[in-house]
């Protein structure tokens, strides 16, 4: 009994301690091993009719050995019910080192790797909070010795998640984020300002197609061929805005755009304050196209800029996101919603786009939505905007 009762003085709940002792010798072991935690908990998203957790799990090497992950699970700290899993392929697509990027399930001293952990739930079946376990072998040569431990006992976020109108109008849309996608914003962590965030953990790259799935109506490099280039960017909600910036020019040509130093990636951009200290943030917009100024209050609906092609991209498009900081690079990414979408399709491999119509059959739920999030490479319509 020794060892869960240590466990239930740590704070796990009865019902884990429970799970623990049924696991078996290994979980309960005393030795060096990870610090596990989870810097922003994750939220119940609403995603294709039921509900998505997207987080990360970071681990922190603080023993004397490497380490090699064998399994993480994430369970309902409750229940005791595993909610997901990763080992094998599943983990080394999903497990990330700090230092160099790699897959490599080995973790050194002192290293730190992040798990990138997205998990969806019917509705019905929310977990209230999430326990997760290491299960690892020390990484050097000899019979690997299995071992185990539970950490980052997290309560979800049960904060309602904004609910904002769209960013643009019209459409067809695209949707750009994907949580595989290893240098996706989604994975894109920057340690500026004194802490690691992830500004992008739910941003979306929005480019505008025609029915058939082109992005430019003729020369394919020309920036003001792009179909979305110069569309109304509009209020997602009514709002004070917080930051404008307004003073770099862009390229004729996409082949032309230069990599920008980190502060200038974000190109111009507009930040407006939400309630609830959240702030929207629209980046990559046009040269002189910005309409307001820090201070000015903003009604849903409004135009406030054009979409451009300042920035770090590799085509025009608008960058959106959510975040608890009015600079780009210095807030966490936080989840929101789109009051009301129509959802056309979805590009299944988004190297067609551009050239083929998106696959329709690859939608899980009706088209007519409401409070979602626009699912991975979704292609959506919005209510066209009334002209001023
Ligand atoms: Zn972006």
């Amino acid at each position: 009994m020794k060892a869960c009762q240590k466990i239930v003085r740590a704070g796990a709940s009865v019902a884990l301690a429970a799970v623990l002792m049924m696991e078996g010798a290994t979980a309960q072991d005393l030795r060096p091993s990870f610090d596990m935690a989870v810097p922003v908990v994750p939220a119940p998203v609403a995603l294709e009719g039921r509900r998505q957790y997207a987080y990360e799990l970071h681990l922190t090497n603080f023993s004397a050995d490497p380490l090699r992950i064998r399994e993480l699970s994430v369970l309902d700290a409750e229940t005791g019910e595993t909610l997901t899993r990763f080992a094998g392929e599943r983990l080394a697509a999903r497990l990330s080192h700090v230092a160099t990027g790699r897959d490599a399930e080995a973790i050194a001293p002192g290293e730190r790797a992040i798990l990138y952990i997205e998990f969806e739930r019917d509705r019905g079946a929310l977990p209230r909070r999430l326990s997760h376990r290491a299960d690892y072998t020390l990484a050097g040569p000899g019979a690997p010795k299995a071992f185990g431990v539970f950490g980052a006992d997290i309560a979800i976020d049960m904060r309602p998640i904004p609910i904002l109108g769209p960013p643009l109008s019209g459409g067809p849309w695209v949707a750009i984020h994907h949580p595989d996608w290893v240098r996706g914003h989604r994975r894109m962590v920057y340690a500026v300002g004194g802490k690691a965030r992830i500004p992008g953990r739910f941003a979306i790259d929005w480019i505008k197609a025609d029915m058939t799935g082109r992005t430019t109506s003729g020369d394919a490099d020309a920036v003001s061929a792009t179909l979305g280039y110069g569309a109304d960017v509009i209020a997602v909600a009514d709002a004070v805005v917080a930051g404008v910036r307004d003073d770099m020019s862009e390229s004729d040509r996409i082949s032309a755009n230069p990599r920008h130093p980190i502060g200038d990636a974000a190109g111009n951009f507009v930040s407006l304050a939400l309630p609830g200290g959240r702030y929207a943030i629209y980046e990559h917009l046009k040269p002189g196209s910005i309409r307001v100024k820090p201070g000015d209050p903003v009604r849903k609906g409004a135009i406030i800029a054009s979409l451009g092609f300042t920035g770090d991209s590799t085509g025009p498009h608008l960058h959106f996101h959510v975040a608890d900081a009015a600079e780009p690079l210095q807030g966490e990414g936080m989840p929101f919603l789109i009051d009301r979408f129509m959802a056309l399709g979805r590009y299944g491999d988004i190297g067609r786009l551009g050239s083929s119509p998106w696959d329709a059959a690859l939608l899980e739920d009706g088209d007519a939505r409401t409070a979602e999030r626009p699912g991975s490479n979704m292609v959506v319509m919005f209510r066209s905007r009334a002209r001023d």
